[in-house]
């Protein structure tokens, strides 16, 4: 591994993904002690929505883990932690809804959606690759033109990256709009409980921006570090 001063660049980013790690569970952690007034759990909230969209082929199962929660469009399955499928709290009913978001972006072809789907490939390969490229060109400095070739290629392949977490902040915010939205439609939480909702869906928004600003920074550094 080089040293560069540019690695210095990475610190402010991974103290704003610390600081929006230690918020969302912070928020889940006060929110999933709240019960609702309703008492769905997690899964009943789910179920409620989707069927009263008319959605009957998504499945509502539960997962492992804790905050596994997610949509799987391949499986058409809604999969909920245990504290969430389980539950009867405010955060639970926030986690529900977001991924019935996800499950109405589906549905309706949202843009962003589908945008973010293709860059999967290209974000794992930059992800893996792009870093490594632009030291192993570093390191070959010697061979002058191909060494460009490896730091051009390994920056290129990086900001496939940027681009798939850039997509990625409308996908969510836009989830959890619908999900604050279903939750008031569907009268599945009432009054100052929505505000619980609200801060669960806020403050998992934050670990999304961070992980973007943290994806740019990295690509910064990247480009500083090879044109020393
Ligand atoms: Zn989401």
């Amino acid at each position: 591994m080089i040293f560069h001063w540019s690695y210095l660049l990475l610190i402010p980013g991974m103290l704003l993904m610390f600081w929006a790690q230690s918020q969302v569970k912070g928020a889940y952690r006060k929110y999933s002690r709240v019960p609702s007034s309703l008492g769905l759990t997690g899964a009943q909230v789910a179920e409620r929505i989707l069927s009263t969209m008319g959605i009957s082929s998504v499945s509502v199962e539960l997962i492992e883990g804790e905050l596994t929660d997610h949509y799987d469009p391949s499986a058409s399955a809604v999969r909920l932690s245990r504290g969430i499928y389980n539950s009867t709290s405010l955060a639970a009913a926030a986690v529900a809804a977001h991924e019935c978001g996800h499950v109405l972006q589906d549905r309706k072809g949202y843009t962003f959606m589908n945008v973010r789907a293709s860059l999967v490939p290209a974000a794992n390969l930059g992800s893996q690759l792009g870093p490594a490229l632009v030291i192993i060109g570093i390191v070959l400095s010697s061979l002058g033109s191909l060494s460009a070739l490896f730091v051009n290629i390994g920056i290129f392949l990086f900001a496939a990256v940027i681009l798939f977490h850039i997509v990625t902040l409308p996908v969510e915010f836009d989830a959890s709009a619908r999900a604050l939205k279903l939750i008031d439609q569907l009268d599945i939480l009432q009054g100052d409980e929505k505000k619980g909702a609200k801060a669960v869906l806020q403050a998992a928004a934050w670990t999304y921006v961070a992980t973007a600003v943290y994806a740019v920074l990295q690509l910064a550094q990247l480009i500083l570090m090879s044109r020393r």
